[in-house]
């Protein structure tokens, strides 16, 4: 049994700094706070959830390489090429992208042989509900910056849409459409504030889940 803990500090887009704490046992993870109580209940580490953080932040492409790694230890990168049958320069590249969010590690051992290094990969199963929640709180500082755009904003729009922009704005266009020239008019936002705000409910829910 592997039990790890894990103590980061995640920056998200808009600056805000916030500090989780995951405790990884087996395949499972729990969020706890800085004295290493915890915060969540246990939940497993699901194929769902991996698929989720590697989509959001590499994209689809790296699934194969994350699925064929975990469970084994220290694979080298030419035995994952020809094993998935993929291009050497492909899955390095891709290894050196999951490396930056710390979803891989690697070790480099010389060849006795060949003489030459080798980079032997690992999967750091643990980042993923790390990464998860980063998501999840980076989604929702957006959003809650867009809410407050439409709520702080009258926004103006022509009969044919073609382009939205805040009262300020349309002023210097003397609410005139740049694009079309027809007269633009005030747009009710109530509905894409509607769909904000059941949008930010959704993620809210999701705390200590992902
Ligand atoms: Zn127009």
């Amino acid at each position: 049994m592997i039990e790890t803990d894990v103590r980061k500090l995640f920056t998200l887009e808009d600056g805000v700094q916030i500090e989780r704490h995951v405790r990884v046992i087996d395949n499972s993870f729990v969020f706890t706070d800085h004295k290493g109580r915890l915060v969540s209940k246990k939940k497993k580490i699901t194929t769902e959830l991996t698929k989720h953080v590697v989509t959001e932040l590499i994209g689809e492409e790296a699934l194969p390489i994350i699925f064929y790694l975990r469970g084994k230890k220290q694979i080298s990168e030419f035995i994952i090429a020809e094993e998935l049958d993929m291009e050497i320069h492909l899955v390095r590249n891709l290894l050196y992208r999951l490396l930056e969010f710390n979803i891989v590690s690697f070790i480099r051992k010389k060849d006795r042989i060949k003489g030459w290094y080798i980079c032997y990969w690992d999967l750091n199963e643990h980042m993923i509900p790390y990464l998860a929640e980063k998501i999840r709180l980076s989604a929702i500082a957006k959003l809650k910056e867009r809410l407050e755009r439409e709520q702080n904003h009258d926004f103006y729009m022509c009969r044919s849409a073609c382009v939205r922009m805040p009262f300020e704005k349309s002023m210097e266009f003397k609410f005139k459409c740049p694009e079309c020239g027809e007269l633009m008019h005030e747009q009710d936002n109530t509905r894409t504030r509607e769909f904000i705000k059941e949008q930010l409910r959704e993620l809210e829910k999701k705390k200590g889940l992902c």
